[in-house]
Formats: C-alpha cells, sequence, structure tokens
C-alpha cells in the first residue's frame, strides 16, 4: 500500500494526525527533498527506507513504490503542503492504478493557507473579494490558454501565485496589464511556517523591487489583492440583525 500524505507547509506539527501517523508506521518513505522539511523523519520508524525524491526520476520513484510493494511494506510518499497543488500527484496514482498497488491520498495544510496565517490575511473578505484564484506564471512549464497571468488578472480577485517569486518583474507586469492597479496590495511570503519564514508587505507596483530587495526568489508565494488591505464590510454571520439557522437576529 502506497499512501500519499501532504506534508504541510513547514512547520513539522502542521502536518495531520492521520499523516503523522502513517509516516510513523512506514516502512519506506519517499519524501519532497526540497520543500519538505526533514524533521518531519524523526519520528520515522527503526530501518524506516528514505528516499529524496528531488534527486529521482519518475520511473525511479515508482521503482521504489513497486520493490517495496513486493516485499509487502507500507510506503509513505511524503509531499510539501498538499498533495493536489503542483504535486505532480496524478502521474503517479495513474501509474500505480495501471499496476494494481493500492493506494490513498492524506490531505495537508497547503503553503497558501500558511502564508495567509502568517500574514494574518482573510482571502474572501466581504466587499473585497469572494474568490480566490491559485495560479502560477507561466515559466519554464506552460499554462494552458485563457489561463495567462494577465486574463486572470482581469478578475481583480484575491490571487496566490505558486513557483512564481522567481519572475517577479514579469509577474507585476502581467498583473498590470490584466488591470490590477499599481497600489493593488501584495505580499511576498518565504518559507511560510518555518523558523526563517519572512514575510514582505508591498503593492502590485513595488512587488519585483521588494523581491529584490529581500532576496526572495525561491521558496515563496506571491498574495495579490484587496483583501491584504482595503476597507471591507463585516460579516453578515456574526452580524447582531442577521437570523441564520443556529441564531435569531434583533432586527
Ligand atoms: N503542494 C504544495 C505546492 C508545491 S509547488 C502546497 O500545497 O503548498 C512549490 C511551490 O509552493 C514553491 O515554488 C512556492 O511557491 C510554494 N511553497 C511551498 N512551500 C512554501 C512555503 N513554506 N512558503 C511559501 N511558499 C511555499
Amino acid at each position: 500500500m502506497v499512501h500519499f500524505v501532504g506534508a504541510g507547509p513547514g512547520a513539522p506539527d502542521l502536518i495531520t494526525l492521520r499523516g503523522a501517523a502513517l509516516l510513523r508506521a512506514a516502512d519506506v518513505v519517499i519524501y519532497a527533498g526540497s520543500l519538505v522539511n526533514p524533521a518531519l523523519l524523526d519520528d520515522c520508524k527503526e530501518g524506516c527506507e528514505t528516499f529524496n525524491s528531488a534527486e529521482m526520476t519518475l520511473d525511479e520513484v515508482l521503482a521504489v513504490m513497486e520493490r517495496a510493494e513486493a516485499e509487502g511494506k507500507t510506503t509513505v510518499r511524503l509531499h510539501t503542503g498538499d498533495p493536489s497543488l503542483y504535486g505532480a500527484l496524478r502521474e503517479q496514482l495513474d501509474a500505480l492504478r495501471e499496476r494494481k498497488i493500492d493506494f490513498d491520498v492524506t490531505p495537508g495544510v497547503s503553503s497558501l493557507f500558511g502564508a495567509a496565517a502568517a500574514l494574518g490575511a482573510e482571502f474572501t473578505l466581504p466587499g473585497v473579494s469572494q474568490s480566490l484564484i491559485v495560479t502560477r506564471l507561466a515559466g519554464r512549464t506552460g499554462v494552458p490558454e485563457g489561463e495567462a497571468l494577465r486574463d486572470l488578472s482581469r478578475h481583480g480577485a484575491s490571487m496566490a501565485l505558486f513557483l512564481s517569486s522567481g519572475m517577479l518583474e514579469k509577474v507585476r507586469g502581467e498583473l498590470l496589464a490584466g488591470g490590477y492597479a499599481e497600489d493593488t496590495p501584495a505580499a511576498l511570503v518565504y518559507k511560510a511556517t518555518w523558523p526563517d519564514e519572512k514575510t514582505v508587505r508591498c503593492t502590485v507596483g513595488t512587488l519585483a523591487a521588494a523581491g529584490a530587495a529581500e532576496g526572495i526568489r525561491k521558496t515563496a508565494l506571491v498574495l495579490v489583492g484587496g483583501f491584504l488591505d482595503a476597507p471591507y464590510e463585516k460579516s453578515r454571520l456574526y452580524d447582531p440583525s442577521f437570523t441564520t439557522e443556529f441564531r435569531r437576529g434583533d432586527a
């Protein structure tokens, strides 16, 4: 059996209870060494074999899983954040389906939530934005037509950009071309929830300069939108005059 587990954004205690239990019980662990906190491996059992997938190809990862399976062992494939976001998850699941190897997936706290927590921010502020666009700038890996950053920018929604902090000048240009104003609030969150986490608040206009000044080029998220600053309306859910299924309002 292969368990795909979300490791969370960095802090070792942000893995789920289920993920931690699977990790403790694993005979073989394949972890995404570029971003998974190695401290998570401290609780692996004696004799557990560990592999860093950052140095492996897909075929090599699958070969380790196949061998473990043939030996009746339990494998944990540890992905950063949540495995369903930029995790190259599906190609592994499909390969295991083909090989008739059982698997399951345990979700994790995505770094996008680690970043919001670091800033004390809420992506969905009433009167500001009720949508979050999770995307990336096209780089060495492209994005499908219709998902160019400048096209998505037309919505003016809250935005979380993965895999883009090494191209901030281009990010800035696309966001401006798509319609965000120069003074739209933005932030860079480097290594959210790690001991060396860094948060930088800026604007769309100053994004590239802020990144250069702080030396942030990778392992960072770019957050964009009025939710980082603008005036907002309070939630109706907690408004004294608003009646809900659970509470009668006074108006
Ligand atoms: N599945 C992961 C994303 C993997 S893609 C998740 O859910 O978070 C790798 C990208 O994620 C990095 O380039 C960076 O943009 C972002 N990232 C991962 N961990 C991060 C962290 N702790 N802080 C900020 N960004 C992070």
